[in-house]
């Protein structure tokens, strides 16, 4: 019977346990940058909001469970207010009804959204320009903190559509 399991660490595996450990250092970094003490919850919704996808509190929640199975609801919404306070993460509304929470980026983007399936794509600030201007024809001005949803459909559901584009 071999048994070659328990032995030393793969290097797959080392690497894994450095990437970890990097990334909970630069989690550490940004929390005391924006003046936050770096906890064990908050660097644990940290690690959940980290792969740069919206992500709703429940999936936060999961996550935070998965590693600390204690943490309760009301401390992983807490830690995310906080969070959102302190600028390092971004609570968005996609039209869902619910909110869903990412990391804060240098420059705000809006979100465009498939009606159909819920996927989500990254519009630049400098796209709403034309509509800027278009705007201050009527003598308003767009609102400069917020995040606009723009409804759509994205390519998987408009080629099931049949009206693919050309
Ligand atoms: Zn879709
Ligand atoms: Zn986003």
């Amino acid at each position: 019977m071999t048994s070659t399991h328990c032995s030393t660490p793969a290097p797959a595996i080392e690497l894994q346990v450095r990437a970890a450990r990097e990334a909970m250092d630069a989690a550490t970094a940004l929390l005391r940058r924006a003046g936050c003490r770096p906890t064990a919850q908050r660097l644990l919704v940290l690690q959940a909001l980290g792969g740069g996808d919206h992500v709703d509190a429940d999936e936060i929640l999961g996550h935070a469970r998965e590693r600390y199975p204690a943490i309760d609801r009301s401390t992983v919404y807490r830690t995310l207010d906080a969070l959102v306070e302190a600028g390092i993460a971004r609570r968005t509304d996609l039209g869902h009804g619910r909110a869903f929470y990412e990391m804060a980026r240098d420059h705000r983007h809006h979100h465009a959204v498939c009606q159909r399936c819920g996927a989500v794509a990254h519009v630049h600030d400098g796209a709403l320009a034309p509509l800027a201007e278009a705007l201050a024809q009527t003598g308003f001005t767009l609102t400069t903190d917020r995040e606009i949803t723009i409804p759509g459909l994205c390519p998987e559901c408009t080629e099931g559509d049949g009206h693919a584009h050309p």
